[in-house]
C-alpha cells in the first residue's frame, strides 16, 4: 500500500529506488558490491564465520557441562542452545544467500541487512519472551561479523550510486537498482562514509535542516530527507521508496501511476540542471554590474575538484574537522594535515583556499564513541576554537599544517565560533606561535590573510574587535540562527522555528555586512543561507557581494545572480528587513 512520510527536504531531487535499513551502530559496516563471480567465496565467508562462532559456543558448551549450577546456571546452557539455533536457522542463513546472490551485497552487508529483517519481525512478536530474543540474535551476528573480520573480501566492485532512469528500473529489478538508505540516525562522520558509497538517495528519522549530517548529505548532491521520524520503522528492508528532496517527502510502495510521475518530475530536473550548466562559464554579474564572488563549501581535498567543475572561484569554507573524524580519537598529526591542504589547495588551481580550523563538538563528535552525552547543552560547550584553544599543542600542529600548506598556493585561515576579545589575542598568538616553531625548524610556510567566523549574536554586535584583528570575515547562518533563536539546529521537533528570516537574524546578517564594508573588510556568508536560492536576492539586497556554498548550488545562484538588479534590491530588502514578518514579503515578492 502506498504511504508518504514527511519530513524536511536538505538535498534537492528526486531518487527512486529501494529501502536498504541500516542500524544506526552498524553503519560502520562496509557496504559495496562483489563481482558475480564472488558470490560463492563470498557465501564462503560467511559460513566460515559462522562456523568459528558455532565452535566457539560447542567449546564452552563442553567447558560448562561438568561444572555446578553455581558456576554454570541452567540458565546458561539454555542460551547457548538459543544462539546455536539462530546461529543455524534458515530464515538467516537463507536471507544472507539471498542478499549475495541476488542483490551481489559483500558478506556483512547482506549479514545486517537479514539481521534487520529478522529483528523487524521479532519486534512484532507479542510474545514478550520471544520479542527478546532480537537481542540474542545481535549479539550472534556481532560475533559472527568479528569472526569474519580479518578475511576479507578482495574484489570490490565499482561504486554505482548514480541513478537509473525509471524504465530502466522496471526492467531490471534485481541488481543496478538504486538503493536509498534508510537509518534512524547519521552521523556527520558516518556520512563520509557514505561519501563514495553506492546509495542514490538518504532518509534518517533524526535531524535539522540544517544539522552537519544534512549539510553532507547536501554536499553529496544526491536526494535526502531528514526528520522523517519513524521512518525506519514504516520502512521495509527492499520496499520501493521515491525520495522527493524538495518537497522532503518519502513515499513508499508506490503505485505504477506515482512512480510514472516522479519519474517525469525525475527527468524534468535533469533537464533544468542540465540547461544550468550553460552558466558554468558565464561571469557572475548582476544586471546592475555587481561582480558577485561564488565560492564553495567543502569537506574533503578531494571536494576541490567537485568545486573547480562547478565553477567556483575559490573555496570559501573547507570544514577541515571532517578530517579528524572518525578515526577512534587518533588525530591526524602534521604532515597528514598538511598533505590534505596542501591537496586542496593544489585542486583548486591557484583560487583562494579557506581552511576553517577544526570545529569539532557538538553535533560533529570526533567519533561516535566520543559523543558529548556529559554535557547538557554540547552545542553551547566545547566546541570549535574552544576546543582548539582547551588543547594548544593540538591547535598548534593543525595551524603549522596550514601555514606550510600556504606555501602551495592562495590559502586563508578562518577561525570558527570565537565570541570572546581574549580568545581573538589568545588565537592570534598561537599563530604566530606557529610561524616561529617552523622559523626555528627551518620550514617554508606561506603567507595567509586571517578571518573570523561571525557566527555567535555575540560577535555580531561586538564587530568593532572583529575588525580591528582580522582581514576578512564569513557569516556562519547556520550558527547564528540557532543561537539567535535558541534552536537546535540538528532537533527536529524545533525546526519549524528554524527561520533564516526572523528579522532578528536579518538584523544580525545586515548590520555584519554593512559593518565590514564601511571598514573596507572582505565579507562572505559560508552558511546554508548563501546556497538556498530563494534567498540569494534578498542577501544581494544587503549588499552582499561573496556567497559560499556547496558546489552542487553554484549554477542555480548564478542565474539567480544574472536576473537580479542589486540597486532595486537594495530598497526592497530594507522593506523586507522592516517587516514583523519578512517571510510573508518574500514570498509576496
Ligand atoms: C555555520 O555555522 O553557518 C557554518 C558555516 O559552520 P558549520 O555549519 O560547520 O557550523
Ligand atoms: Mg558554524
Amino acid at each position: 500500500m502506498t504511504f508518504a512520510i514527511h519530513g524536511l527536504a536538505v538535498a534537492r531531487g528526486i531518487a527512486i529506488g529501494r529501502a536498504v535499513l541500516v542500524a544506526s551502530s552498524r553503519v560502520d559496516v562496509a557496504h559495496y558490491f562483489i563481482e558475480p563471480s564472488r558470490v560463492d567465496a563470498e557465501i564462503d565467508r560467511v559460513r566460515l564465520g559462522r562456523n568459528t562462532v558455532v565452535e566457539e559456543i560447542q567449546r564452552l558448551q563442553a567447558s560448562i557441562a561438568h561444572m555446578g549450577p553455581k558456576e554454570a546456571p541452567h540458565e546458561l546452557s539454555a542460551l547457548l542452545d538459543v544462539h546455536l539455533m539462530l546461529l543455524q536457522d534458515e530464515e538467516l542463513v537463507g536471507g544472507v544467500k539471498h542478499w549475495i546472490t541476488d542483490r551481489l551485497y559483500n558478506a556483512e552487508w547482506a549479514l545486517t541487512t537479514q539481521l534487520e529483517v529478522i529483528a523487524r519481525q521479532f519486534d512484532e512478536m507479542e510474545d514478550e519472551y520471544l520479542r527478546e530474543r532480537k537481542a540474542d540474535l545481535e549479539q550472534i551476528v556481532e560475533k559472527v561479523l568479528r569472526a569474519m573480520k580479518g578475511v576479507a573480501s578482495p574484489v570490490v566492485a565499482p561504486v554505482r550510486a548514480s541513478r537509473t532512469s525509471q524504465q530502466d528500473l522496471l526492467l531490471d529489478d534485481t541488481v543496478d537498482v538504486p538503493l536509498i538508505l534508510i537509518a534512524h540516525d547519521l552521523s556527520p562522520a558516518d556520512m563520509l562514509q557514505f561519501k563514495k558509497s553506492v546509495f542514490a538517495g538518504f532518509i534518517t528519522d533524526v535531524g535539522g535542516k540544517t544539522s552537519h549530517t544534512a549539510i553532507v548529505a547536501r554536499s553529496m548532491d544526491i536526494p535526502a530527507v531528514v526528520g522523517a521520524r519513524v521512518s525506519s520503522q514504516l520502512v521495509r528492508q527492499d520496499d520501493w521508496v521515491i525520495i522527493d528532496g524538495d518537497a522532503g517527502v518519502v513515499v513508499v510502495d508506490p503505485s505504477p501511476i506515482i512512480l510514472a510521475e516522479y519519474g517525469f518530475k525525475q527527468r524534468q530536473l535533469e533537464l533544468e540542471r542540465g540547461r544550468l550548466t550553460r552558466l558554468l562559464h558565464t561571469p557572475a554579474v548582476t544586471m546592475d554590474g555587481q561582480k558577485i564572488e561564488l565560492l564553495a563549501n567543502i569537506e574533503m581535498p578531494e571536494d576541490a575538484l567537485s568545486a573547480v567543475k562547478a565553477g567556483a572561484v575559490g573555496v570559501g569554507l573547507f570544514r577541515s574537522e571532517f578530517l579528524f573524524m572518525g578515526r577512534q580519537g587518533k588525530l591526524p598529526n602534521e604532515e597528514e594535515q598538511y598533505q590534505a591542504y596542501k591537496r586542496a589547495i593544489e585542486g583548486m588551481q591557484g583560487l583562494p583556499v579557506t581552511i576553517r580550523t577544526v570545529d569539532v563538538g557538538a553535533d560533529k563528535p570526533l567519533d561516535k564513541s566520543l559523543q558529548d552525552e556529559a554535557h547538557l547543552n554540547p552545542a553551547l560547550g566545547l566546541r570549535a576554537i574552544r576546543w582548539s584553544l582547551a588543547d594548544p599543542a593540538m591547535f598548534l600542529t593543525q595551524l603549522r599544517a596550514i601555514l606550510r600548506a600556504a606555501a602551495h598556493g592562495q590559502a586563508k585561515l578562518l577561525i570558527p565560533m570565537l565570541v570572546h576579545a581574549s580568545e581573538i589575542r589568545q588565537t592570534l598568538a598561537l599563530i604566530d606561535h606557529a610561524r616561529a616553531e617552523l622559523d626555528n625548524r627551518g620550514i617554508a610556510y606561506g603567507a595567509v590573510k586571517i578571518g573570523a567566523m561571525i557566527e555567535i549574536p555575540a560577535a555580531a554586535l561586538t564587530l568593532k574587535v572583529f575588525l580591528k584583528y582580522f582581514d576578512f570575515l564569513s557569516i556562519g547562518t547556520n550558527d547564528l540562527i540557532q543561537y539567535t533563536l535558541a534552536i537546535d539546529r540538528a532537533d527536529e521537533s524545533v525546526a519549524h522555528l528554524y527561520d533564516p528570516l526572523h528579522p532578528a537574524v536579518l538584523r544580525l546578517v545586515a548590520g555584519t555586512i554593512a559593518e565590514a564594508q564601511a571598514q573596507g573588510k572582505e565579507v562572505s556568508v559560508c552558511g546554508e543561507m548563501a546556497g538556498d536560492t530563494t534567498l540569494t536576492r534578498l542577501l544581494l539586497g544587503m549588499g552582499l557581494r561573496s556567497f559560499s556554498m556547496h558546489p552542487a548550488q553554484i549554477l542555480a545562484v548564478k542565474q539567480e545572480v544574472l536576473r537580479a538588479d542589486a540597486g532595486k534590491l537594495a530598497v526592497w530588502a530594507e522593506e523586507v528587513m522592516a517587516d514583523d514578518e519578512p517571510g510573508q514579503r518574500m514570498t509576496r515578492h
